[in-house]
């Protein structure tokens, strides 16, 4: 057990995290960063081949030069750079530590459980993104280990029938990365069009693929069901069922909002479940507990990115900082 009590424990080691943890340092706040799976673990877990969509600059944190060899990074580089920043500002991490509970103690301080230690500290940051929930298409079958959340590449889809859910950006980016691997791939899309928040350098290519019919698109159209063979889809002309492989549920993820709430956060009813928050300072209904990153936006996950919410770590140790000089 860690009796220590920390200045600020940070719960998540994405760039938003450590960019809190930068500016924890730069201020000589005694903190630590737990974070449950490996260094930056969503970026690790996004598609192998995945190229950013912000440039490179706009991902820098710390002062520490984002160099890539085209204007927007790559995973793999992204990876490579966060890694830099870790070790340029010696970070203070603790990784595979799952914050599990957390519950007030004296004096307006924390205790905190991660899977194996307890933590105490006087302020803490909730910096967890939400890549670790996918939005469930919650229909029968998605069960089925042909049934995936998660994209990493193209090359097991090579010559299999290949049902993409969804019209965003990763369910476009998948259908045009597997179809020129050679995957025959239909889309389902619930509205009538590939969604208006597409990339506008992806959505020519997306559209005239689908014009010129070499990726099949059935819109205004749900799944219903996914059979180990086959899926239902429930189509304007009625139902339909098309020969399946595997399914690619590219329908968005979200925060972790039962984390959020054993954690005691509040969620606003404001249909976005944002988590309440004090937009100047970002701390929580719970003194002294903060929100950072993009997790700060609740169902909003397109509106917070890493370059407009590099911000919140200094607006943070503002708040803390004013806090601690008031006698
Ligand atoms: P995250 O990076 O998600 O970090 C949260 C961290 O918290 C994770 O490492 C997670 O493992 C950890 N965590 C969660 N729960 C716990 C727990 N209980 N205990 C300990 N640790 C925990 N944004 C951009 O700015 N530019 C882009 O080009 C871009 N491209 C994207 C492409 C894809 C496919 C996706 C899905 C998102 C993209 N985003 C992009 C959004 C991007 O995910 C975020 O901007 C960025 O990851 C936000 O950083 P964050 O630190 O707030 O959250």
């Amino acid at each position: 057990m860690d009796k220590q009590k920390y200045d600020l424990i940070i719960i998540g080691g994405g760039p938003i995290g450590l960019c809190c943890a930068i500016e924890a340092s730069k201020a000589g706040l005694h903190y630590l960063v737990l974070e449950k799976g490996v260094l930056v673990n969503s970026l690790y877990r996004f598609p192998t081949n995945m190229t950013f969509f912000s440039t490179s600059k706009l991902l820098e944190i710390g002062d520490i030069p984002f160099i890539s060899h085209s204007e927007k990074p790559t995973r793999r580089e992204s990876l490579e750079y966060f890694r830099r920043v870790k070790e340029s500002w010696d970070l203070q991490i603790r990784l595979f530590e799952e914050v599990q509970e957390m519950e007030p103690v004296e004096d307006q301080s924390y205790r905190i459980q991660t899977n194996n230690r307890t933590y105490y500290s006087q302020s803490v940051v909730i910096a967890t993104g939400f890549y670790d929930t996918p939005r469930k298409l919650n229909i029968p079958g998605e069960e089925l280990p042909k049934v995936k959340h998660f994209y990493d590449e193209a090359h097991p889809y090579i010559g299999q029938e290949l049902l993409v859910v969804g019209a965003a950006n990763s369910a476009c980016d998948v259908a045009l990365e597997t179809y020129h691997k050679g995957a025959k791939v239909t889309m389902a899309i619930r509205q009538d069009k590939i969604s208006p928040r597409v990339k506008y350098w992806i959505r020519p290519n997306i559209e005239n693929r689908i014009k010129e019919g070499s990726i099949k698109a059935h819109f205004n159209t749900t799944i219903t069901a996914i059979h180990p063979d086959r899926v239902d889809l429930l189509t304007p002309q009625g139902p339909q069922t098309i020969a399946n492989d595997f399914v690619l549920a590219m329908t968005g993820y979200q925060p972790n909002f039962q984390l959020l709430r054993q954690l005691g956060i509040q969620l606003a009813d404001d249909g976005h479940l944002t988590p309440i928050h004090n937009p100047e300072t970002l701390e929580t209904n719970l003194p002294n507990v903060y929100i950072a990153g993009v997790v700060n936006a609740g169902l909003q996950t397109s509106k917070l990115f890493i370059e407009n919410s590099r911000v919140h770590a200094e607006m943070i140790l503002k708040a803390i900082g004013a806090k601690a000089s008031v006698p």
